[in-house]
């Protein structure tokens, strides 16, 4: 049997751990439904019970343990200063409790810090030393890897370029600001935006609908509904806008799109490169691919992989 990690990914919905040897290959995954509304006993009982589960059916015992997590951290130290999405395990000794429970060395990491950390690993970007990675979901998550080194800052706050300004009057956001990226390039967002453009588009198709999602917005703008493509134009330029000044300022090999709304890429990928081409400087523009995230849902827990092969095992993983 060949070494091998687990790596677990905690999202609002689901929990998965899965079994991760040094080629970042998957060779068992397990899932449950996220414990809610209780501190973080919870999670480390339903954790172990999945990582149970993976020894099972291995037949081995694991090397250590990385856990992607929604919060904004101190990955070195593993201190959680907040989780937006599971606010009931903000403080809670996460790591030590997992720590004590699994009996394994057990790193923590933001989740796109971990996805950036995977599609740098064995996606996307693995080609490049330096990438900045976005994932448009329920939210919008960043991860900046420089020089092959993911930047977290000393408040872990590194890469949220969800929460940076596109729009000094915009919509407010969750974090306290107005009119960040991330209420015009989330999922919700593009729902929100085509509630609001119903009135200046009276003929669409979607008025009438009922539980619009951000893949229905997507869809009928695929079947050339104007009020759809519009709300995509406005995703993409708003992205674009900000991938401008990111390029400008980090001058990065790469930037991978991921998550549920990167589906709308024939949608917003032109006002996006639009966007960059008017705004960042010619060189930077020109170098920096756009390019899609190749590891689905699955970067988080290939990252939390490679940090746990990395930071507690004598050999480092095998890089293609
Ligand atoms: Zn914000």
């Amino acid at each position: 049997m060949d070494d091998f990690v687990l790596a677990g990914d905690l999202g609002g919905t689901n929990l998965r751990i899965a079994a991760v040897d040094r080629q970042g290959r998957l060779l068992y995954r397990a899932e449950a439904a996220t414990p809610r509304y209780s501190d973080e006993t919870r999670v480390v009982e339903a954790a172990f019970g999945l990582a149970e589960e993976c020894k099972e059916q291995i037949g081995a015992d694991p090397l250590a343990f990385g856990f992607a997590i929604p919060a904004i951290m101190d990955a070195a130290e593993g201190r959680i200063f907040s989780l937006p999405n599971l606010p009931e395990l903000a403080g809670t000794p996460l790591g030590a409790s997992l720590q004590a429970k699994l009996g394994l060395d057990v790193v923590l990491e933001n989740d796109a810090n971990a996805a950036a950390i995977g599609e740098h690993w064995l996606g996307a970007s693995s080609e490049f030393s330096s990438s900045i990675f976005v994932t448009l979901g329920t939210g919008v998550g960043g991860g900046i890897i420089l020089d092959g080194k993911p930047l977290r800052g000393p408040d872990g706050t590194a890469g949220e370029i969800g929460h940076m300004c596109v729009e000094p009057l915009g919509p407010p956001c969750g974090c306290g600001s107005h009119g960040c990226l991330e209420q015009f390039a989330s999922a919700t967002a593009i729902v929100r935006m085509a509630h609001e453009l119903k009135s200046e588009f009276p003929d669409s198709k979607i008025i009438g609908a009922s539980g619009l999602t951000a893949l229905d917005v997507f869809r009928s703008g695929i079947d050339g509904d104007p009020l759809c493509r519009e709300v995509f134009r406005r995703a993409g330029m708003y992205l674009g806008i900000l991938l401008a000044g990111l390029i400008n300022a980090l001058n990065p090999e790469a930037i991978v799109i991921g998550g549920g709304a990167a589906d709308g890429w024939d949608l917003f990928i032109g006002p996006l490169r639009a966007e960059i081409a008017k705004r960042a400087f010619h060189e930077p523009a020109e170098r920096a691919r756009i390019l899609r995230a190749s590891l689905g849902s699955d970067a988080g827990i290939i990252g939390a992989a490679y940090l746990a092969f990395s930071r507690f095992t004598a050999h480092s993983v095998n890089v293609n």
